[in-house]
């Protein structure tokens, strides 16, 4: 038998018994697998099974231990795969490096492949938005009454208006994310008078599209993987020099396009550009001035996007700039770091396992003390603020995009 022979041969037989070979990315990841010592500590750190117990979420190491190359084993994981939050706790407690969260991500792909129906229906809805509109939020069917709830937010915070800018040559483009694009408008408006007031050369797109994160975590590689040229195309296009963007989300898989798909651009989260691009010497001379909001009590939350997604440092930059600005006091929280149970798509099909995961959060936010709690990206901050306000919390909650944005718009 020849060697294609061979290989054919074993194709046929591999898909007569239903086993899908791995692609060659996928194999490192399942590889990873192997390590595993049944230490049990993923299972004491993971928030989902903190928050409903191993009867509804068995945890990382039974995801890793019952994944194999048989298709019915992957099918048996569908209760559980859906309701991890992709917080990354596991595998950063991991001291054998498996790589529980990616994992999860190639059984969800397999099962939207081979088995569509033991997707949540929440999911399918999702993938039928971002496949007829390029979003992961249906966009406002009426431009005005959108324009009316921008200008609403911007009044309530005081800040100005700034016209987006589509400039082909501009240094940075400003990635708005679909979650600013189409809900939290004042975060895509906030970005702007921060990029304005600092003279950065700015541009938006033309026609924003999603950078396909939520398509990824269906499991529909298809779609994510074209909405990633797209948007690798539209980059290039506008021949900028950086791509800044205010989601946590957005920051992770964007930088990991950037490196994946070669765009040669670098990818910063606003807080980032900020510190790395503006630097504090000049953010401090913006911030340090006395503000008409007053004296303030804040504690914040680390989106895990960034903290275990993208880099710590970000938060660390995060807390730099609030000692930077005039009037700010910082409470620190017992569990900055906790999962606001946001990530995933949880909430799109188990809204329960989600709002319980966001507990031991919001009860660390609330004995901070606090008045505000402050948080580098638009989905923890809805997150949490819809918790917060359930509890009949008074603590506010501020997308720290619009926080610093403010600060820099109400100075006496
Ligand atoms: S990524 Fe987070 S939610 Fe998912 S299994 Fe790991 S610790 Fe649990
Ligand atoms: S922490 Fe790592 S080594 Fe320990 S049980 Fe979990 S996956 Fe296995």
């Amino acid at each position: 038998m020849s060697e294609e022979e061979a290989y054919e041969f074993v194709k046929r037989t591999l898909e007569k018994e239903r086993i899908i070979p791995y692609k060659v990315d996928e194999l490192e990841v399942i590889r990873s697998v192997e390590q595993c010592i049944n230490c049990g500590l993923c299972i004491n750190h993971c928030p989902v099974v903190a928050a409903v117990g191993v009867d509804r979420f068995s945890g990382p190491r039974s995801i890793g231990i019952e994944l194999s190359r048989s298709p019915p084993e992957f099918w048996s994981t569908a209760d559980k795969v859906y309701l991890c939050t992709g917080c990354g706790t596991c595998r950063e407690i991991c001291p054998r490096n498996v790589n529980i969260p990616e994992v999860v991500n190639i059984v969800r792909a397999r099962i939207f492949q081979h088995r569509p129906d033991l997707v949540p229906k929440g999911l399918h809805t999702l993938r039928e938005v971002i496949a007829e509109h390029s979003l992961a939020f249906e966009p406002w069917d009426d431009k005005e009454e959108k324009t009316e709830s921008r200008d609403m937010r911007l009044e309530r915070l005081g800040l100005p208006y700034i016209p987006d800018r589509v400039d082909v040559g501009a240094d940075v483009l400003f990635y708005t994310g679909c979650q600013a694009e189409e809900r939290a408008q004042e975060v895509r408006e906030a970005a702007k008078v921060i990029l304005n007031h600092f003279d950065v050369s700015f541009t938006v797109l033309d026609e924003m599209s999603c950078c396909g994160l939520p398509a990824s975590l269906i499991g529909d590689d298809a779609t994510a993987r074209s909405l990633a040229r797209s948007l690798k195309k539209k980059v290039k296009d506008m021949g900028v020099k950086k791509v800044v963007t205010t989601c946590a989300g957005c920051t992770s898989n964007l930088s990991m396009l950037s490196e994946r798909d070669e765009w040669n651009v670098p990818v910063y989260h606003m807080i980032e550009f900020l510190m790395d691009e503006i630097g504090p010497e000049r953010l401090s001379g913006s911030l340090s001035k006395p503000s008409k909001l007053g004296n303030v009590k804040v504690t914040v939350h680390d989106p895990c996007h960034l903290i275990r997604h993208t880099s710590r440092l970000i938060m660390e930059y995060s807390l730099s700039i609030l000692r930077l600005i005039n009037g700010v006091e910082i409470q620190v929280s017992e569990a900055p770091d906790s999962c606001c149970g946001g990530g995933g798509l949880v909430a799109y099909h188990a809204r329960d396992v989600a709002d319980a995961v966001v507990k031991e959060n919001l009860a660390a936010i609330v004995e901070t003390g606090a008045e505000r709690v402050v948080t580098p990206c638009p989905l923890c901050t809805a997150q949490i603020e819809s918790r917060l306000y359930k509890s009949g919390s008074s603590v506010e909650v501020d997308d720290m995009t619009v926080f610093i944005a403010q600060r820099l718009s109400h100075q006496e």
